[in-house]
């Protein structure tokens, strides 16, 4: 198949039918731990712009980053929008800044997988709106569900799960 989008490629991501909903990232070779899989693209957004846009589809391909921009997968975007969320993800996302001084959002492997895997991160999201648990449900099936993809209230979680995704880079 020839894709004639402009996104990078990321030749260790096949996008093909989710075990848990829609599609889904699989691995397409073993990879070990911290391998990279790709830059989250998209359209990005400052914060100012995100506030005065309505968005009529759900937070599934938005990415939001420390320095407040957001990234919509869903326009530009490559195979990393569609790793889907699990409570024990399998591969992590974690901000970097390029070599232009451009704050990215790298994913890569948090473990070792086999090829064919489905990938995981955990979505962490939040809820700006004040939207309850139960509006982003998670059917992920681990046994750890927290059955929403919201990210756990920081009063009863660890603090490394407690942040969403621009927290993601305190592990160095
Ligand atoms: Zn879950």
């Amino acid at each position: 198949m020839k894709h004639h989008k402009r996104t990078s490629s990321t030749p260790f991501v096949r996008v093909g039918p989710s075990g848990v909903h829609g599609l889904g990232a699989f691995a397409t070779r073993d990879l070990p731990a911290e391998s990279f899989l790709g830059l989250y693209e998209g359209r990005r957004y400052t914060k100012a712009e995100i506030a005065t846009k309505v968005w009529d589809d759900q937070l599934t391909y938005l990415f939001t980053l420390s320095n407040d921009m957001t990234i919509d997968g869903a326009k530009g975007g490559n195979a990393t929008r569609h790793l889907n969320h699990s409570c024990e993800p399998n591969c992590e996302a974690v901000e970097e800044y390029d070599e232009g001084g451009e704050l990215v959002l790298k994913f890569q492997t948090l473990v070792a997988v086999d090829a064919g895997d489905e990938l995981f991160i955990d979505y962490s999201l939040t809820a700006d709106d004040g939207s309850p648990a139960s509006k982003y449900p998670c059917h992920c099936g681990a046994p750890s569900c927290r059955g929403t993809m919201l990210a756990p209230p920081e009063d009863e979680a660890d603090e490394q799960a407690a942040q969403p995704a621009q927290a993601l880079s305190a592990g160095t």
